[in-house]
């Protein structure tokens, strides 16, 4: 590393760096090797309650500062992560596993939701509004929400947090950020460069521990005014119903149950292409990667078989010391056994092995990229998301036929779709019940479009114009006597 200083094992709480009142700690692991990276703080709901306090405190100050004032110290936050993205890159890789190269990609995807948000709260704009009576005058003004707590997980360490403290930061709001247990290293390492750049003390906190503790707190404390939250439709909900005690604004960035669907019409080599990506990026551990391939009839057999090929080719090893790594190892050996669940049953009910099906030698949490054919929605890998390397053939006839298949979910957050023809993709655009698709394209993730989901997949957008009023309240202002 350039800088050693970016590797803490404390927490960032009111602009101090802090252990745990009771002094315990909590492993950071690598998964690639299970060696043991460091401890960082066991935080609980009294320090969450600190942190909030002091949000509370440094929000006055922060809010009234110009839109433009704040962006400038936003600005050096990006400018910072960008000078820092090979230490940032290395110590995610280290206690995430994903290969180098998608660490840097992660860092500077990451930094990008810094620089918009920045910029995006100088356009913060409100309304007049023609008056319904004589003598009256309507005004409609945005102003941010206040303090702010955030839940992220462990998938992507570095841009799960930026596109929720950007937007906030940028709005005049604070945050208080509870990290993934398994990837506080990388949080902590941007806290560092927040501070550097200026961020005042309380505007953004990191704490690390009991996710129980520091989510009670978080949801429970009224203080709070609003709680954003990317990880499970399980945890999400649960979040949710806390919440309805102080009646937070919530958003939720949940599961998906991504369809990809390929019709007999499609380029064949640019769905394969958009196959990989979207499936195998972070060894297909992300909220939007492909879970179900669904293909026509006419072009099955020599999708898988393209698949096949391009699967096959895909490194496998761990991300610090392979050289052009693409798979790394999944996050855990629970993860491991869900997806070996889901092989298990699906071959069972009559799914084929093509490619991969087991552990990969490399041991370990590693696993040999997956293909399954024959697959049928009867399987658990029709419902439920993997969030592993495993690539599911479905086969369907008809376009309506895949519009229902795709849509045979309570998840609603990505799909991806590949064909030619220009009445097609207009309908099978619309009819799905997806918040983000991908037409002929596999990878749609950037800080400028909106990002999140239909259904059980969320509430809420990221990114784009529309991702900064999550962290506003509308106030209208009924002027009379005029
Ligand atoms: P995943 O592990 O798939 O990312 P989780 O929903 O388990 O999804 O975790 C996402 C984030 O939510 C993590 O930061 C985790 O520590 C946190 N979390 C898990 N359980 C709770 C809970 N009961 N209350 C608050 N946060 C939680």
């Amino acid at each position: 590393m350039k800088d050693a200083e970016l590797l803490r094992f404390q927490c960032f709480v009111d602009g101090r760096w802090v252990d745990a009142d009771s002094g315990k700690t909590v492993e950071v692991t690598n998964p690639a090797d299970g060696s043991v990276l460091g401890s960082v703080p066991m935080m609980g709901a009294d320090e969450t309650r600190q942190a909030i306090d002091a949000a509370e405190h440094a929000w006055p100050a922060w809010r009234a500062l110009t839109a433009k004032e704040r962006a400038k110290t936003l600005r050096t936050w990006f400018d910072l992560m960008m000078a820092n993205q090979e230490d940032i890159a290395r110590i995610m890789t280290a206690e995430q596993g994903k290969p180098l190269a998608e660490a840097r990609g992660e860092v500077a995807y990451a930094a990008s939701f810094i620089e918009w948000f920045a910029e995006e709260g100088k356009r913060v704009y409100g309304d007049t509004i023609p008056q319904h009576l004589p003598g009256r005058r309507i005004v409609v003004t945005k102003e941010p929400i206040g303090v702010t707590a955030a839940i992220t997980p462990w998938n992507f360490p570095a841009a799960m947090i930026t596109r929720k403290a950007g937007p906030a930061l940028a709005a005049g709001c604070p945050m208080v950020i509870k990290p993934a247990t398994a990837t506080p290293l990388t949080a902590l390492a941007m806290a560092v460069l927040a501070e550097r750049a200026g961020i005042p003390a309380g505007i953004l906190s990191v704490v690390t521990g009991s996710a129980r503790a520091i989510g009670g707190e978080m949801t429970g404390n009224p203080a709070v005014r609003k709680l954003t939250f990317t990880g499970s439709t399980e945890i999400g909900k649960e979040l949710m119903a806390q919440c309805a005690g102080t009646v937070k604004k919530v958003s939720l960035e949940l599961g998906g149950n991504a369809p990809f669907l390929v019709f007999n019409d499609a380029d064949l080599d640019e769905a394969v292409k958009g196959a990989i990506a979207s499936k195998y990026r972070n060894t297909g551990q992300t909220c939007v990667c492909a879970n179900r391939l669904l293909v026509q009839s006419g072009v099955y057999d020599a999708f898988a078989a393209k698949l096949a090929e391009a699967v096959k080719a895909l490194k496998v090893g761990p991300g610090l010391t392979t050289e052009g790594a693409q798979q790394g190892p999944l996050i855990d050996m629970a993860a491991v056994e869900k997806v070996e669940d889901h092989i298990r049953d699906a071959t069972e009910k009559g799914a084929r092995v093509v490619l991969g099906g087991k552990r990969h030698e490399l041991g370990g949490s590693f696993f040999e990229p997956t293909i399954l054919a024959d697959v049928t929605p009867a399987m658990k890998v029709a419902r439920e998301e993997t969030f592993g390397p495993v690539a599911p053939l479905f086969r369907f006839e008809t376009e309506e036929e895949a519009v229902r298949m795709a849509n045979a979910t309570e998840f609603g957050l990505a799909a991806y779709f590949y064909s030619r023809d220009i009445g097609r993709v207009w309908r099978v655009a619309e009819a799905l019940e997806y918040g983000i698709v991908g037409i002929n394209e596999g990878i749609i993730s950037t800080e400028v479009a909106p990002f999140g989901g239909m259904k059980e997949s969320g509430i809420g957008r990221e990114g784009s114009k529309y991702g900064i009023e999550d962290y506003l309240e509308i106030k209208y202002l009924c002027m009379g006597g005029i």
